[in-house]
């Protein structure tokens, strides 16, 4: 039975939040800015709400009934950045990247460093001094340098993102973090209309993106019966350079939802994958299979918590990860909560009986 219940809609408020999530600075291990921001939206609306030593935020949504499955969502609070190594006066530091980072993002971009989140830019030697050797490899991070000027007043230690700020673009949203900003933010609107016939368990994970260790624990600590993990994965559907298609996308921006069956962390499970499947195409939502390969989620370590947890992974796509702005498509993300609530509302114990 389907328990008729309050909708997820995005409107001007959902947007709000979402940019100030975004905007939001939380290098792995540094994630208090974030976890603030969900402390205040959740505190209103769980049933418990706790703060684990790692510093995940687990909200506990209790549902009514007998034979409630406890369904644990998780979405990462961090994103990839820089930390400060070494201090060489002038303001000028030496940096090492935090996560998954291409050094040939780097030169010339503006970050934000420290609390404060003063200004700085990552620099390089000018072309006209760089040897042709030099402008043909790509900078090692040991060559470049943060910059805040003189009066920039930071420590070793401190910890630095990229300096974007939140766009929206007609049907495009255009931000840093996305990855995993916009599936916090969808996780907090799945607990604002949290079903009735599951105890919702929602993770809110630090330090994803230096090997998947809040979810770990966060698992263990909630020991679910099943898990999703809510995430944004990239897109790379630019076009071959001779401007055909290319076939080999991992996912599509503007296809809806992608649904995980294979990464090199997990193998999702396939009850999940086919009960999200048949979820979207009943109520006629779009969604994609994203192609399996390279990457992976917080899935991977909660799926070998405890004695072993059934889990499938759902992203929003975006283009441009781990790099200083990235593209995800509005229509994706309002796609993505509406199966995901849809799909809590048929969460059955049946579901993962064999
Ligand atoms: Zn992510």
């Amino acid at each position: 039975m389907i328990i008729p219940m309050s909708q997820p809609t995005i409107g001007n408020a959902q947007f709000k939040l979402l940019e100030e999530l975004c905007n939001a600075c939380a290098v792995s291990g540094d994630e208090g800015e974030v976890r603030k921001i969900v402390l205040g939206q959740m505190k209103p609306f769980a049933d418990e709400i706790k703060v684990d030593a790692m510093g995940n935020v687990l909200v506990t949504k209790m549902g009514q009934g007998r034979d409630r499955l406890r369904v644990m969502l998780d979405a990462h609070m961090d994103e990839v950045g820089f930390i400060l190594v070494s201090d060489e006066g002038d303001g000028m530091f030496g940096f090492q990247t935090v996560g998954g980072i291409d050094p040939r993002h780097l030169p010339g971009k503006p970050v934000w460093v420290g609390k404060d989140h003063l200004p700085g830019v990552i620099g390089m030697k000018p072309i006209h001094l760089a040897s042709e050797d030099e402008v043909k490899r790509k900078p090692s991070i040991d060559s470049l340098r943060i910059d805040l000027g003189p009066n920039g007043k930071a420590s070793i230690g401190d910890w630095a993102t990229f300096a974007t700020k939140f766009k929206r673009v007609g049907p495009s949203i255009m931000a840093k973090a996305i990855d995993d900003r916009i599936g916090v933010a969808t996780l907090i609107e799945l607990v604002k209309h949290a079903p009735e016939n599951i105890d919702l368990l929602a993770a809110f994970t630090v330090q994803e993106e230096v090997g998947l260790r809040g979810a770990k624990v966060a698992a263990y600590t909630f020991d679910p019966d099943l898990a999703i993990a809510i995430d944004s994965t990239p897109a790379h559907d630019m076009p071959n350079h001779d401007s055909s298609e290319s076939s080999f996308y991992n996912t599509k921006l503007g296809l809806g939802p992608a649904i995980y069956i294979y990464n090199r962390s997990t193998i999702d499970n396939p009850r999940l994958v086919r009960f999200l499947k048949e979820t979207a195409e009943s109520k006629g939502i779009p969604y994609q299979i994203r192609q399996p390969g390279g990457g992976g989620t917080n899935a991977g370590a909660i799926q070998r918590a405890r004695a072993g947890v059934p889990v499938v992974s759902v992203s929003v796509p975006h283009r441009y990860t781990h790099s200083p702005i990235s593209i995800s498509r509005v229509d994706d993300w309002k796609n993505t909560i509406s199966l995901l609530h849809t799909a809590l509302q048929k969460v059955m114990p049946d579901l993962i009986q064999s």
